[in-house]
């Protein structure tokens, strides 16, 4: 209902979704969110008591249990989201034992949760082992990223340092560096478990040939860091293997993060 559609957790999630389809990372269904709210701001817009639709996970997750997310929904387009968010999101609690979610809103008509939800969830468990502040898990299928993975070695350290050298900028907002699994069968808790094991160390995780989980605090902060990996990916695959003459020393590198006051990850620069 209407009362619902004003909740900023809803409109976040319309605005995000409809400005990463215009930016073409998210065609047909790709791409998916979850983003972890306060049951006091859940309660303000929709009935949180009463019979829900459960739905048992296949990937129990204990450390998620009580809390509340809203989310994308499997097969929804994000073009389609800011039309009809009641079909396309759904807003839900994992249940007491962690076994269970119950669909507190949305995800009408017999919709299920983004079939990535095993990475999403143990990604989430990870992160709020990392920051109690983190929020948002988000995937999406960034065009430059997945081109990158392509051409470049697929070693982590390379991957953060090539990434690192082609805009100032990514060492400040990406310190920490990116995480690289090897290609695997999407949707699954094998997966999952592979991406939310780089969680531990990484905010941002690749899937060569398929597109990037990056995650954050905030909306802006989760999405400004896909935005800044995706631009330096970009310029990695505009300049095209062309011949280089003159890049971001690694001393260069070191002293931006002197001067920014961060703490670059060990064994990427020289
Ligand atoms: P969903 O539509 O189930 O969220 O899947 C999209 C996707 O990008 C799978 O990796
Ligand atoms: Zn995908």
């Amino acid at each position: 209902d209407v009362q619902c559609l004003h909740a900023p957790f809803i409109q976040e999630m319309c605005e995000i979704t409809h400005h990463m389809w215009m930016l073409g990372w998210d065609e047909l269904n790709g791409g998916n969110i979850s983003y972890r709210l306060d049951e006091e701001m859940v309660a303000r817009y929709m009935n949180i008591t009463g019979p829900h639709r459960t739905l048992k996970l296949s990937f129990p997750v204990r450390a998620l249990a009580g809390q509340y997310f809203i989310v994308t929904g499997s097969g929804k387009y994000f073009r389609n989201v800011v039309k009809d968010p009641e079909a396309t999101l759904g807003v839900l609690r994992v249940t007491a034992d962690g076994e269970n979610i119950e669909i507190l809103w949305g995800l009408r008509g017999g919709a299920k949760p983004t079939s990535e939800l095993a990475s999403h969830f143990m990604s989430h468990a990870e992160r709020q082992q990392a920051d109690p502040e983190h929020r948002i898990v988000l995937h999406t299928h960034a065009t430059h990223v997945i081109a990158m993975t392509f051409t470049h070695e697929l070693n982590e350290l390379k991957f953060t340092r090539t990434l690192w050298q082609m805009c100032t900028e990514c060492l400040v907002v990406f310190p920490d560096g990116i995480g690289v699994v090897p290609w695997m069968v999407p949707g699954s808790s094998d997966i999952g478990r592979a991406t939310a094991e780089k969680m531990k160390d990484y905010r941002a995780v690749i899937w060569p040939q398929h597109g990037i989980f990056v995650t954050g605090t905030t909306m802006d902060a989760t999405f400004g860091l896909v935005e800044t990996i995706e631009k330096a990916a970009k310029i990695y695959n505009v300049i095209g293997g062309r011949a280089v003459k003159q890049t971001i020393t690694d001393r260069e590198l070191l002293d931006l993060a002197a001067a920014f006051h961060v703490e670059p990850r060990a064994g990427v620069l020289d």
